[in-house]
């Protein structure tokens, strides 16, 4: 889809049907009373102050947000802890722990018998996997190590499990070092993500009023009582929107226009290109001017897609190709990729990845609507 710059003239909204609104044009609708089908309408006072108990909840990769996996090492108590250095460098002569730079080799543990207390050190002498020993604690450590190591400045060997991985956030770094002593560097964008602290009030609000208007798109595009799905697309920075559509799962000629697709082929029309003839032609901008790309972004860089059902992998990855920003969605599917079947947004192995929220406690108002 060719970029042109798209012009800036605003242009008459198509009330009930797709959208594709101009980079300089305001957002669909009005703020001061959005209808919710008929009879039902949201005023501005409750769209204001009905964010308050909305989440926005990170759909994190697996790596961040699985519970931290284990493996299995063998390990021993430092008789005389003056032999520390001597142990740590003769160990990593021997056994390098290679991809453990988060592990403290070393670890002192309190030993405890009634009221008797003892501190000692201890050390990770090898992975299991680098042995040919049975996985047990019926082992010595002349069967483990050879005497490259001074081994009889060691206790008896026993197992331990370490974390496979660096621990990423708090919850993790926690649960990791309840097994081994475990180094931990945040990352306080990520923090601030999973506590919530990422969205100022008026990103919340933002939210919020773009996540009402996909619902109200899903509730005029209801076919026979039929649910449909509701998306737009909008440049965070001018909180304008885009390109505006819903579809009926199962309905209508063309398979592949899913309310994510229709709606990226709305921005690209407001970008001189497109690839299908979604509204009437009186609804698309005029373009004018001298193509240029230095005006206008690729496709979706920078902009957020808001959607009342968690997109599938055909829309997930068309999402990807476009460079969309984030992903606000409201239903979770069972074939979603955003989270339910696959987490494509976060795949490490695609050239472009995005954030992906799935927003829940909507306030009451919203919570009665029948979008689904
Ligand atoms: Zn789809």
């Amino acid at each position: 889809m060719a970029n042109h710059p798209a012009a800036v003239k605003r242009r008459k909204l198509c009330e009930g049907t797709d959208v594709c609104i101009t980079a300089r044009s305001r957002s669909y609708g009005s703020d001061d009373d959005i209808a919710i089908g008929p009879g039902r309408s949201i005023g501005s006072s409750q769209i204001i102050t009905s964010h308050d108990e909305m989440r926005i909840i990170p759909v994190l990769p697996d790596h961040v947000s699985a519970p931290v996996s284990l493996v299995s090492v063998y390990a021993a108590a430092i008789l005389d802890k003056k032999n520390t250095s001597t142990l740590l460098r003769q160990l990593s002569d021997v056994h390098p722990l290679d991809g453990f730079s988060h592990i403290k080799r070393v670890r002192k543990q309190t030993l405890k018998n009634g009221s008797y207390e003892k501190a000692e050190l201890q050390i990770i002498l090898c992975e299991t996997s680098k042995v040919t020993l049975p996985i047990t604690d019926e082992v010595s450590v002349s069967m483990i190590l050879n005497d490259d190591i001074d081994r009889d400045l060691l206790g008896e060997p026993f197992l331990a499990y370490i974390p496979s991985a660096p621990p990423q956030t708090k919850a993790q770094y926690e649960e990791a070092s309840q097994h081994w002593p475990t180094a931990y560097h945040e990352d306080k964008e990520l923090s601030r993500l999973i506590s919530g602290e990422h969205f100022s009030a008026l990103d919340r609000k933002n939210v919020h009023t773009n996540i009402l208007k996909a619902i109200r798109k899903a509730e005029e595009a209801k076919v026979n009582g039929k649910a449909a799905i509701g998306a737009l697309i909008v440049d965070p920075k001018s909180d304008t929107t885009l390109g505006m559509t819903s579809s009926v799962p199962g309905i209508g000629e063309n398979s592949l226009q899913h309310a994510v697709m229709k709606c990226i082929d709305l921005v690209a029309h407001s970008q001189g290109g497109g690839a299908w003839s979604i509204c009437p032609e009186s609804c698309y901008e005029s373009v004018n001017g001298e193509c240029s790309t230095d005006e206008t972004p690729y496709l979706c860089t920078g902009f957020d897609l808001y959607i009342t059902q968690e997109p599938c992998v055909m829309c997930a990855m068309a999402l990807v190709h476009s460079r969309i920003r984030r992903v606000f969605y409201i239903d979770s599917h069972p074939d979603g990729a955003l989270g339910s079947r696959y987490k494509l947004h976060a795949e490490s192995s695609l050239n472009h990845r995005y954030q992906a929220f799935k927003v829940v406690d909507l306030c009451s108002a919203e919570q009665q609507l029948d979008h689904r």
